[in-house]
């Protein structure tokens, strides 16, 4: 299933999710991350919109505002709890998607639907909960591999060598 990158007309406001750090991002040299969001969120929108800079705010495109991005409207990532990055690596000519938790951890609606999207498409997922150590949020995510049983053991020795995984 080919996907694309290009914006569709889907909005974000008043998603907030990549702003708010759930993607690790720095914005005019302020690093966002959990718990940690860029100053310009108000939660529900960015208070300087018309300003906001091109990398990585206008660049930067989760999978639900793709131009042909198979994700539901009810995948919209402040309503699923989760931001889908489709394409992020291939493994053996197997396209790896990413899902990144908005919160701890993917609500299990949006996980299932993301694992039975991988099934049904021939595709490996990577999906992560954000590490907290007492309360707070660290910038470190427990990632777990979803797929051909091969794919799950190469991700967790990766894992085992504290290699990235993308
Ligand atoms: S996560 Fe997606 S929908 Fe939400 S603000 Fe970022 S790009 Fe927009
Ligand atoms: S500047 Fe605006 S669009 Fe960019 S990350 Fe911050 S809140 Fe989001």
């Amino acid at each position: 299933m080919e996907l694309f990158f290009k914006s569709s007309s889907r909005e974000c406001q008043p998603c907030t999710a990549c702003c708010d750090g759930w993607v690790q991002i720095a914005v005019n040299g302020y690093r966002a991350y959990p718990g940690h969001p860029c100053p310009q969120s108000t939660g529900a929108g960015c208070d300087d919109y018309e300003h906001r800079p091109f990398d990585p705010c206008v660049k930067f495109i989760c999978g639900w505002r793709a131009d042909g991005s198979p994700l539901p409207e009810w995948m919209k990532p402040n309503n699923s709890k989760v931001i889908v990055l489709f394409n992020e690596s291939v493994w053996n000519g197997m396209p790896v998607d990413v899902g990144i938790p908005v919160g701890k951890r993917i609500p299990p609606r949006a996980l299932n639907w993301l694992q039975q999207f991988a099934e049904s498409h021939g595709r490996a997922l990577l999906h992560s909960e954000q590490i907290v150590e007492n309360g707070v949020y660290t910038n470190r995510q427990a990632v777990c591999a979803f797929g051909p049983p091969e794919f799950q053991q190469e991700m967790a020795e990766r894992a085992s060598r504290g290699e990235s995984f993308v």
